[in-house]
Order: structure tokens, then C-alpha cells, then sequence
């Protein structure tokens, strides 16, 4: 929660403060994409089969000038509420897939990962959005993953499932976000069009200390596999972890034991010099 950037004394009741704080932030923001201010950062993910990255994850990034870095923990949903998410998303998409396509110079087989919250879903010109940028930048849409983040349930599931079928429709790869907290419901996940479900980290959370933690993640991934989706585990933290999703039969790994979010010049320059994740070569 926001709440937490402010001296209690300070914010005590005065919701208009906060109130104020946020439009500013969202005026902010939408001034700072229109000068292309922030930035995206990408985070790997590893196949647990040969070890190597199979992917990236855009991760947006925003450093205000007064106000330092805000998270997306708090600009996002903010963004949803106020609309901004549709410029965010613009931006987030044709950037994503222009920083692929360089990548691809190097890795032809990588793909690249979009966070897109579940209130953007429905905008009409999201398959529009995909399919310009792909042809702008000669990408295949295989190569690119829509993660489906529910910060908030879907508005209207029935249409948010039109729009997502639109999307693997034209062969775009379907992944849902954070399986396993807050609004996912297994009767609608069965009728999602995705080809990969990620856990989220709070499921991950004493896997190596608790025997129900690890039931409940073994559960998780079988039904995944049983549905005919990849099973990735976001958020993995120790070694520990990563043997026991090893053993448990996840598919892919991300987290910071293996890599953390990297600037598209920090990746690159990882990329060239680390290849093959060596830590994961130790689980074998
Ligand atoms: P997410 O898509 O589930 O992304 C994973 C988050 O966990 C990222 O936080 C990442 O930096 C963080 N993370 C990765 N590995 C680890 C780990 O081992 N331990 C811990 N504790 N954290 C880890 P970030 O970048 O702050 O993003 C937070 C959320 O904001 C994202 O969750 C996503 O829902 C949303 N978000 C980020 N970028 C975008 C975007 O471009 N568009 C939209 N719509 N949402 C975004
Ligand atoms: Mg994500
Ligand atoms: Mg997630
Ligand atoms: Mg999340």
C-alpha cells in the first residue's frame, strides 16, 4: 500500500493530501511517458530443463524527479483507476518489442514477456497495439507473452476472456500472473486461451521449512501440467528453492537467486558474458 511513503504524523487523516499526491503522480507520469522517461528493465527466465533463458520480462521503471523512484506497486494501480494504464501500455508494448528486436541480433530465440493488468484487457486497441508494433519491428508473435496481472479482479470476466482470446487468436503466447493470490478462480482458469501459469511468491514462501507450503506448490504445479500449461515459479529467492521446484516439476524459474531485473545494457552485456545460468547446473 502507498500509505506506507508517509510520516503518520504528517498524513494522519487528511485524505486529501494523499488524494492530491496521487493525481499529481498520475499527470506525472503521463508527462513522463509522452518524454519517454522511464524505462523498462528485464528479468530472465530459466528452463529448468537445459538451464538456459528461454525469456524476458519487462518490468517498467520510473524515477520521478522529486519524488525518486516510485514502484509499480504504486503507480500501476493508480494508473488503472485514472486511465493512464492505456498510455502506459502504449508505451510499455512498442518498447518491449523494439528492445526484442535487438536483442534478437544476438538471440534470435528469446521472447519477450508483457505485463498487462486485467483492467487494460478490454481496450479496444490492445490487439491493434501488438499487431502494428510486430510488424513495425518484424517480430513473430510467438515470440511474445502477455502476462495477464490481476491487481484487481476483471471487470467483466466474459469480455476480459473475448479480449484474450483476440490475442491468442493472432498467435500471441497467453501467460496468467500471480496464480494463486488474490482474484484467480480455478472454474475461469480452465477456460483461459494460456499456454503458462506463473505462482506467485507469496505460494513460495517456506517451501523449504513447511510441509503444507510444499503441498500446496506440488498441487499447484501438477494441476497446472493437467490443464496443458508451462509452470513457472516467480520469486525464487535461495538455492533451496530451486532444487525443490526442481524436484516438484516446474518447468521455469525466475527470481533473484537467478538473475534480478536488468537495464536493456546490463542484460545485454549478461547475456554475452553469462549465457547459461551456472547456479542452475549445480541442481543437477
Ligand atoms: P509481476 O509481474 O508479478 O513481477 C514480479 C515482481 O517481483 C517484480 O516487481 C520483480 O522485480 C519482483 N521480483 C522478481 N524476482 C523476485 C524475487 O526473487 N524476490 C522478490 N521479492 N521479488 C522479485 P516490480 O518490478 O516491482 O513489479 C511489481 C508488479 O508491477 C509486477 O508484478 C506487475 O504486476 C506490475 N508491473 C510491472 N511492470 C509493469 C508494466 O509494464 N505494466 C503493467 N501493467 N504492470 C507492471
Ligand atoms: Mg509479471
Ligand atoms: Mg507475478
Ligand atoms: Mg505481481
Amino acid at each position: 500500500a502507498p500509505h506506507g511513503h508517509y510520516e503518520s504524523g504528517f498524513y494522519s487523516s487528511k485524505n486529501d493530501i494523499y488524494d492530491e499526491r496521487r493525481l499529481t503522480l498520475m499527470s506525472d507520469l503521463r508527462k513522463a511517458l509522452r518524454l519517454n522517461q522511464p524505462e523498462l528493465h528485464y528479468q530472465p527466465k530459466f528452463s529448468l530443463a537445459t538451464g538456459r533463458v528461454t525469456g524476458i520480462e519487462a518490468l517498467i521503471r520510473w524515477h520521478h524527479p522529486e519524488r525518486g523512484w516510485v514502484s509499480p506497486e504504486e503507480f500501476i494501480p493508480l494508473a488503472e483507476k485514472t486511465g493512464v494504464i492505456k498510455h502506459l501500455t502504449r508505451w510499455v508494448v512498442d518498447q518491449a518489442l523494439n528492445d526484442l528486436k535487438s536483442l534478437h541480433a544476438t538471440d534470435p530465440e528469446l521472447t519477450v514477456s508483457v505485463n498487462i493488468s486485467a483492467r487494460d484487457l478490454v481496450s479496444p486497441e490492445l490487439k491493434g497495439l501488438f499487431e502494428t508494433r510486430m510488424k513495425r519491428y518484424q517480430l513473430s508473435p510467438d515470440q511474445i507473452i502477455v502476462e495477464l496481472t490481476e491487481t484487481a479482479a476483471m471487470d467483466d470476466p466474459e469480455k476480459g476472456l473475448e479480449a484474450l482470446e483476440a490475442l491468442a487468436q493472432i498467435g500471441l503466447k497467453i501467460s496468467i500472473d500471480d496464480f494463486g493470490a488474490g482474484y484467480s478462480s480455478l472454474s475461469y482458469l480452465k477456460k483461459l486461451p494460456a499456454s503458462e501459469i506463473k505462482l506467485d511468491r507469496a505460494l513460495l514462501q517456506d517451501i523449504d521449512t513447511s510441509d503444507s507450503a510444499r503441498m500446496i506448490v506440488e498441487t499447484a504445479i501438477s494441476m497446472g501440467h493437467g490443464l496443458g500449461f508451462q509452470v513457472v515459479a516467480e520469486g525464487v529467492e535461495s538455492g533451496q528453492a530451486a532444487r525443490l521446484l526442481h524436484r516438484m516439476g516446474a518447468d521455469l524459474l525466475q527470481g533473484y537467486w537467478l538473475c534480478r531485473p536488468k537495464s536493456l545494457s546490463e542484460l545485454e552485456q549478461w547475456l554475452r558474458v553469462e549465457r547459461k545460468a551456472t547456479r542452475l547446473q549445480r541442481l543437477y
